[in-house]
């Protein structure tokens, strides 16, 4: 068959693309059945129905013209976007989510250079960002279930492939999290199953570190999650209350103020530990942190996130403070400070929340008292949002500016003495 021309429409595929605009998904399936309808013809910018369908954010519709094999990667439009473009525009996860399954690719560019990816954080749909940063086809996974070349035994047992994508897919970067969906999974809760999954995902690190169109962020990713993997299996080596045990170490917050400072050293020294020195991400991350004293913000894992997901983990949600999982929206009912995603995070929380929750609630009531004090405070909410993503920004660029000048691989920064990641030999202990 030819392929369609730019607005060269039958009157069945203009009723299609009215349909899309303001019909229902029944109508749809009608008009595809007809014999006059091309799934993949073209408007007068270059749009396909599909395109359209994104844009309107109508999953049903988006699904049913897949069905009906639609080219999710047909780039005639006359700007060159995509249908993972429109997706990411309309601000709609789940069909950027069935666009990226059904193979889109994420690095085509439109007329101006852009990704989807791109584009979607130019109008401020992070929540796409996020997916399409974050996306990694199971297929990619599984063909470590198939033995290679001489190999006996494929690298990663079938039945692990599952679990282990869906750690991979996970936009929530706490550890404890990972944790937490480990495991909920008892055949990843097992040292050999571990030792071979974290292999997996060092091989992957090195497969998109190297492939032609390098991709650091998802190589990061791959290279961090190895690392809490790694920490599970030697916490279930060495430690007879096993995985409740790390939750517990990356939660316990230090005396003065609560604040989890194993997690925090945990994170630093995963990214650090990044086997590929020359990376730009790694470079920028690492500056980003090495001059952040422990304790203050930004948090490795605040920095981190921004960098893989594109998200600001202290914009306009309340997260979790146990497994940072967004949206939580329970709070301690004593200090009201915190928040939680469940009674299951706030009782793991409880043992080492409980010695600062007094004080939290000492500081509510001081605020309390003073009225006028709290509505300034919530007045300059917002001014405070803004100076830390402004820091975080300066930050970036002064330390780029420093390690430019120094020249040399910047992971040494992160040794120096005042911040020192592993600590000195005796304090590490104590940690793990
Ligand atoms: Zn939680
Ligand atoms: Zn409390």
């Amino acid at each position: 068959m030819a392929e369609p021309q730019k607005g060269n429409l039958s009157d069945t595929e203009r009723q299609v693309l009215q349909v899309i605009a303001s019909g229902d998904v029944q109508e749809l399936a009608q008009l595809l059945a007809s014999e006059e309808v091309r799934v993949n013809c073209l408007d007068e910018y270059g749009m396909t129905p599909l395109m359209h369908a994104a844009y309107k954010g109508k999953a049903d519709m988006c699904r049913l013209l897949l069905q009906h094999g639609a080219d999710v990667n047909c780039n005639q439009h006359e700007y060159g976007y995509t249908a993972l473009m429109f997706a990411g525009l309309s601000g709609k996860t789940d069909i950027t989510s069935m666009m990226l399954d059904a193979g889109a690719e994420t690095d085509l560019v439109n007329s101006v250079g852009r990704t989807a990816a791109q584009m979607a954080a130019f109008v401020g749909q992070h929540d796409c960002v996020t997916v399409i940063n974050n996306f990694f086809s199971r297929a990619r996974l599984e063909y470590y279930t198939q033995p290679q070349g001489l190999e006996r035994e494929p690298k990663l047992p079938p039945t692990l492939a599952g679990p282990l994508h869906k750690i991979i897919m996970t936009t929530n970067l706490n550890p404890v999290k990972i944790v937490m969906l480990v495991k909920e999974n008892p055949v990843l809760v097992d040292v050999a199953a571990l030792e071979k999954c974290y292999q997996v995902m060092d091989l992957l690190c090195e497969q998109c570190v190297k492939q032609q169109d390098m991709n650091e962020v998802l190589a990061m990713k791959m290279h961090y999650i190895s690392c809490v993997l790694q920490k599970c299996l030697t916490f279930l080596q060495k430690r007879d209350d096993k995985l409740d045990a790390l939750v517990k170490s990356l939660l316990r917050g230090r005396d003065s103020d609560g604040f989890p400072q194993y997690q925090e050293k945990f994170i630093r020294d995963c990214i650090r530990k990044f086997p590929y020195c020359e990376a730009t991400l790694l470079q920028q991350l690492v500056r980003s942190i090495a001059p952040v004293e422990i304790g203050n913000d930004p948090t490795a894992f605040s920095v981190l996130t921004q960098a893989l997901t594109g998200q600001m983990t202290f914009v306009d949600a309340d997260y979790c403070a146990t497994c940072g999982e967004k949206g939580a929206d329970k709070r301690c009912s004593l200090c009201k400070a915190v928040t939680y995603c469940s009674l299951m995070c706030q009782k793991l929380h409880w043992f080492t929340h409980k010695k600062i929750c007094r004080s939290l609630q000492e500081q509510d009531a001081d605020l309390e008292k003073d009225t006028p004090r709290l509505k300034e405070l919530k007045d300059d909410e917002s001014d405070l949002v803004m100076e830390t993503a402004n820091f975080l920004q300066e930050l970036c660029m002064r330390a780029e500016e420093k390690v430019a000048a120094a020249g040399g691989c910047p992971v040494e920064l992160l040794g120096c003495p005042s911040n020192s990641v592993t600590g000195p030999p005796g304090t590490q202990k104590s940690f793990d």
